[in-house]
Formats: structure tokens, C-alpha cells, sequence
């Protein structure tokens, strides 16, 4: 058995303090890196546990929007009744995640920052480029029905398994880090990165990066939206697509809206190609098709997930035809 050592700071100096030791990891509800302990995946010298730390409120933000703090528990998050008014794709996103267990423990941060669920990154008697660079990507000629169509690289096709960041990519949220440098505010398209020549990095922060919160724009539309995820199976599991949407409607067209997607990309990823389709022309079933087919112009699937694209094209219809028929009510 391996030997690591533990601390809970309440301070946030503390734990960026504590972090900088060798071989130091944040700790949120530990759903993700627990596991990736007990696989071997993960070797931690020192867990540095953040649910001390004095971020776990859902407030108003400065700019009219709110703010949620990194270690608000999932749970808590998608119960919240300003998130669920204002922001019910949020809502819809995190109950569609997990387990009523896991949501109880796992924390906003640890819920970005959640690793691939590819099988091969699992297991250590595989060769995987995101666990150990340069070993290969088995995936893409192996087992791969819920591997990218969009933003994968020869190096390696995973997808993000978040539902949560699909809905935050979607409303535009901003995530608040803490590091050496000092307080930045990251737009969350730019905290991940797509894999390129090295999938190991999935995302931009630096090392000892703390995340802080999340903060959501004020959106106008924000209260019409709405999130959509397919599964294997009815109880819980990771979607093999999702589309996270938020749509305003003015005589008949479309005045704005905001399309994230997942379990299609290394990313979270944001549909701006269907928005730019979509604004300004009519509110109709047939231009809602039209603009998915334009997001999914460049898929590239691999051998066995091709069935993505058509998912991922009618995900995306029905649920924008779905908030178009709200206005209309
Ligand atoms: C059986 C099962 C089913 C699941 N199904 C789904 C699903 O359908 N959809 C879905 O979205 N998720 C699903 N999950 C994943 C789950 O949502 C994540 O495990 C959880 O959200 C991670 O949060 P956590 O707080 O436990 O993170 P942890 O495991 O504690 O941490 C994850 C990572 O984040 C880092 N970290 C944590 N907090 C911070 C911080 N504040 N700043 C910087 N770094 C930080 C840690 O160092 C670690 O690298 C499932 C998990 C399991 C086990
Ligand atoms: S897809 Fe990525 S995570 Fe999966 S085996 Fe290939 S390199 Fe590893």
C-alpha cells in the first residue's frame, strides 16, 4: 500500500502553500482522484483537501450574474433555487451526472478538473498517451464508441465526461483561479485544451492552480435553456452525447443562443458554428437541423462511433425545437 500524507486548510494561502510540496494534489470530494489512486493512475505524495476552504457559497457576482464557489458540492449546486431560475440548463446538467451519492460529495472543481473515463487511461498494463506520453493511443484502432468525433488528435480521440462544463461552456461562465501569478479570471473555453502532441495536459492552468469559483454571466436567455443527455442506460452513466442550449426567440427568430456539447470532443465543446447559423434567421425545426449539421460539417469518427453524429444532430434539434415551442406557449 501506498503511503500519502493528508492536510485540511481553511486558509486559501495555506493551501496554495501546501500544494507547492512534491507530489501535492488538491483533494474536492475525491469521486475522481480516489479512484485514479486505487487504479495506480494517480500517485500523490500529499492530498491537500479544499472542502476547508471558505468557497463553498452560491452568491451574486459583481457583474449581475452569480457566483458559485469551487467547493460547492454538486448536490447543493443543482438544488439551488436562483441556478434552477435563472440557469436551468445548470440544474438539468449536474442531476444528469453521476449519482444522488457521488453529487453529494463531489465539488464544482473536481467536477471540471474530472479526468477522461477512457478505458485504457484507466488501466496502467495499457499504453495510453494522456497517462504515460509516448506509449501510443490504443483507442483508435481499439475500443472507441465513446471516443471524440470533433477536436481529437492522432495522439489521442478522449472525451471530457463532464456534464456540468458542457452546460458552463454553453452560459459562457468564467472560472476563477488562484496561483502564484495571483487572481485571474479564466473564460472557461480557455481553461482546457485539445490535445494536440500532448494529451496529458487537459487544461491550462498551472501547476498548484487553485480554482476559487465559477462565475455565470447574467444571461438574459438564461432562464429559457435546457439540457439534453444520452445514455447507455437510464440510471446513471456518462453520456455518449449531450447538448446543453439556451435559446431567446423574437417574432419568430432567433435574438440569441448558446449551444455547448459533450461526449463528442476532448473538450467541452461550444457550438459556435450552429450559433452563427442560428441568430438572426427563423426559429424553426428545419434551421435548427441545418445549424447542427453545420457544427457537425467537420466530424470525424473513427470506426465504431459514427452513430454519434446523427445523435448528436437530432440531440441538438429536438432540444432547441423544445425551447422554441416554450416561447411560443
Ligand atoms: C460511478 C461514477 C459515475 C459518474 N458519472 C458521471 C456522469 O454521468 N457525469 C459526470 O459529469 N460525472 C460523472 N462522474 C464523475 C463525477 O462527477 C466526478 O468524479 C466529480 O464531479 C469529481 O469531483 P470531486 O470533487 O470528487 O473531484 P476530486 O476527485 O476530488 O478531484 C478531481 C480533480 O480535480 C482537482 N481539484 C479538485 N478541486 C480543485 C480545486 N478547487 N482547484 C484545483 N483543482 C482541484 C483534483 O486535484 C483532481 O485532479 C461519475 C463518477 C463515478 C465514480
Ligand atoms: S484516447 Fe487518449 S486517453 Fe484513451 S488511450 Fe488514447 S491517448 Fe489514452
Amino acid at each position: 500500500m501506498r503511503q500519502f500524507g493528508y492536510e485540511r486548510p481553511t486558509q486559501i494561502g495555506a493551501a496554495l502553500a501546501a500544494v507547492g510540496a512534491p507530489g501535492a494534489r488538491y483533494l474536492g470530494g475525491g469521486t475522481n482522484l480516489v479512484d485514479l489512486m486505487k487504479l495506480g493512475v494517480e500517485n500523490p505524495e500529499l492530498l491537500v483537501d479544499v472542502t476547508g476552504l471558505p468557497c463553498d457559497r452560491i452568491e451574486p457576482a459583481a457583474g449581475g450574474g452569480l457566483l458559485i464557489g469551487a467547493t460547492v458540492r454538486n448536490s447543493d449546486l443543482a438544488a439551488d433555487p436562483a441556478i434552477r431560475r435563472r440557469y436551468p440548463v445548470l440544474a438539468q446538467a449536474v442531476l444528469a451526472g453521476a449519482s444522488g451519492q457521488l453529487r453529494n460529495l463531489a465539488t464544482v472543481g473536481g467536477n471540471l478538473l474530472q479526468r477522461t473515463r477512457c478505458a485504457y487511461f484507466t488501466d496502467v498494463s495499457k499504453p495510453c498517451n494522456k497517462r504515460a506520453p509516448g506509449t501510443g493511443c490504443p483507442a483508435r484502432d481499439g475500443e472507441h464508441h465513446n471516443h471524440a468525433i470533433l477536436g481529437g488528435s492522432p495522439h489521442c480521440v478522449a472525451t471530457h465526461p463532464s456534464d456540468m462544463a458542457v452546460a458552463l461552456v454553453a452560459l459562457g461562465a468564467v472560472v476563477h483561479v488562484l496561483d502564484g501569478e495571483g487572481a485571474a479570471g479564466v473564460p472557461i473555453e480557455e481553461l482546457y485544451r485539445l490535445p494536440g502532441e500532448e494529451p496529458d495536459r487537459d487544461n491550462t492552468l498551472a501547476p498548484g492552480a487553485l480554482i476559487t469559483g465559477v462565475e455565470l454571466p447574467p444571461l438574459e436567455f438564461g432562464g429559457r435553456s435546457a439540457y439534453r443527455k444520452a445514455r447507455e442506460r437510464a440510471s446513471y452513466a456518462f453520456a455518449i452525447g449531450s447538448v446543453a442550449a439556451a435559446l431567446a426567440v423574437s417574432d419568430g427568430m432567433v435574438s440569441g443562443v448558446r449551444l455547448g456539447l459533450g461526449a463528442v470532443a476532448p473538450v467541452p465543446w461550444r457550438a459556435h458554428r450552429a450559433e452563427a447559423a442560428l441568430l438572426g434567421g427563423p426559429a424553426t425545426e428545419e434551421a435548427f437541423a441545418a445549424a447542427a449539421a453545420a457544427e457537425l460539417a467537420d466530424a470525424r469518427p473513427l470506426r465504431d462511433n459514427g452513430y454519434k453524429v446523427p445523435l448528436l444532430a437530432n440531440l441538438m434539434t429536438q432540444v432547441l425545437t423544445g425551447l422554441a415551442a416554450e416561447v411560443r406557449r
